[in-house]
């Protein structure tokens, strides 16, 4: 029995390939950076063949650290950057144009059209997401409108549509397979989560080509086989997951109401809601996390969009640190923040605000306040911010979420979780292995080739590093709480009017 697993890890600003064995230990990784394109203001672009090139050689590179033949890889799973948009010539397999990335905002006039157009809750109630560029539908559409030939093209089949994990497929197998996963394709805005099938209205209205969209497979299962050319063997390509949806499958959140933050750059809240597609009320996304048979679990998902970056940035931008993890020490020079309150709206704030106007907001500052108190501020607002998501969590999904599983590189903050722990009255497990999201895409994949029987078998392999527990009283939670709200009521609409 092969016993092997490798994660094809296709992030927004490197390619990283992890392979695991059954036990779900780490046996080697690879990674590799490649260029951001930003040809205008609010525009990011990225060369699909670069994605593939890096790909490729993380993929080379971790086989050769991990001294094994690829006979020994028993599957493949892939997890990547959602929302880029990638189009390419079915003959060749060449991209037509630069893929456009899920942060570019070319497409926000269309999408404020299709608001005032009054299409925003048909939309929602069919894919489950909110009206925005950050989805693929519009970068698709200015694709077939603005790149030359594309929709005579695209009309006459020449030219196919993918996400990366679809683009990555295509290029493993040769050409020979243009298929998707679900968790991926309901981040098009082109995807009936409730049918599972892509929605016919939905085509019509951005004027997409149903002969260019790939097939949608269950994310457990085998997709197709590596080129022989490529790694040295024929491998099956057997699970494939978004990112956040893959974190939460390698958390093993595989129960409804199973949570799992990953504090990243920015920082996503998932929460499993079973079978059961929920609507949100509190600027939730409702979202597929993943398909086995026939089997959907769907997922509610936060999303802050600030969240690590607000250390780079006292980092980088005010110069108060020298790396990110010395937030730790620094913040613990001082007991408390001083009654400061940092909202890191730096970009405006994303759930439950929906706020592109609110700006970062520093109040409570007096003569007595110092860079550790910013720092520490600061950690804080990472965790309020988390405690809002769960706040809205807990209302939409009307259900008692029992602990928050943790991963992402701000995650090996002890002095965040435990301020996490306090903040939102849960126990915060941090699992041994941060690779979340490569060994969410890995199990998925051993969980087709039977390298696992089933989930049961996946969980034992989990092992949780750390637990924090709660230990601020109760009515000091609530009031905190509440002088959170009350700063971030000050950062809202700050650059309108
Ligand atoms: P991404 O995958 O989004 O690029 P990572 O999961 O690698 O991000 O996490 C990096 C982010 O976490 C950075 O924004 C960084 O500032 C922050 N970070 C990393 N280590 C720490 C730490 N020890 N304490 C606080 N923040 C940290």
């Amino acid at each position: 029995m092969k016993k092997y697993l490798m994660a094809l890890d296709q992030g927004t600003t490197s390619s990283r390939c992890v392979i695991f064995d059954s036990k779900g230990q780490t046996i080697a990784s690879a990674s590799k950076e490649f260029t951001q394109y930003f040809p205008h203001e609010g525009w990011v672009e990225h060369d699909a063949n670069e994605i593939w090139e890096s790909q490729l050689y993380c993929a080379r590179e971790a086989l050769k650290r991990a001294a094994l033949a690829p006979e020994d890889i028993a599957a493949i799973g892939i997890t990547n950057q959602r929302e880029t948009t990638i189009v390419w010539d079915k003959t060749t397999g060449e991209p037509i144009c630069p893929a456009i990335v899920w942060q570019c905002r070319r497409t926000a006039a269309a999408c404020e059209a299709l608001v005032a157009d009054g299409l925003a809750e048909t939309i929602r109630q069919k894919t489950g997401l909110a009206v925005d560029p950050y989805f693929s539908a519009t970068k698709l559409q200015w694709i077939l409108d603005h790149v030359e030939g594309a929709r005579r093209r695209a009309e006459r089949g020449e030219l196919l549509f993918g996400t990366v994990d679809c683009f990555l497929i295509y290029r493993l197998t040769g050409g020979r397979v243009h298929a998707t996963d679900p968790s991926n394709a309901a981040r098009t805005m082109l995807f009936n989560i409730h049918d599972m099938a892509w929605d016919a209205d939905l085509l019509k209205l951005f004027r997409i080509p149903a002969c260019m969209l790939p097939e949608v497979r269950p994310s457990c299962g085998v997709f197709g086989y590596t080129d022989p050319a490529l790694l040295g063997a024929s491998i099956p390509v057997a699970g494939v997951a978004g990112d956040q949806q893959a974190a939460l499958f390698g958390q093993c959140c595989f129960e409804p109401g199973a949570v799992k933050n990953t504090y990243g750059t920015g920082g996503f809240l998932l929460m499993n809601t079973g079978d059961r597609a929920v609507a949100s009320e509190h600027g939730l996304l409702t979202t597929v996390g993943w398909q086995i048979g026939d089997q959907v679990t769907y997922v509610l998902e936060g999303s802050v969009f600030v969240c690590g970056a607000a250390i780079q940035w006292l980092r980088d931008g005010l110069g108060l640190l020298s790396t990110a993890a010395e937030s730790e020490a620094v913040a613990l020079t001082v007991p408390d923040t001083g009654n400061v309150y940092f909202v890191p709206a730096l970009t405006g704030l994303g759930t439950p605000y929906w706020d592109p106007y609110a700006r970062g907001t520093l109040v409570g500052i007096t003569r007595a306040t110092t860079r550790a108190h910013i720092v520490r501020a600061t950690l804080e607002a990472m965790a309020w911010q988390t405690v809002d998501l769960l706040e809205a969590m807990k209302q939409d999904a009307g259900v008692t979420i029992p602990a928050l599983r943790v991963d992402g590189g701000a995650s090996a903050n002890n002095l965040l979780l435990q301020m996490q722990s306090d903040f939102s009255a849960l126990p915060i497990l941090r699992p041994a292995c941060i690779e979340t999201t490569a060994l969410g895409a890995a199990n998925l994949a051993g969980l087709a080739v039977g390298v696992f029987r089933d989930l049961d078998e996946i969980k034992e392999n989990v092992a949780v590093e750390r637990t924090f527990t709660p230990a601020l009283p109760e009515a000091e939670r609530t009031a905190r709480l509440g002088d959170w709200h009350r700063a971030v009521e000050r950062a809202l609409k700050w650059v309108e009017g």
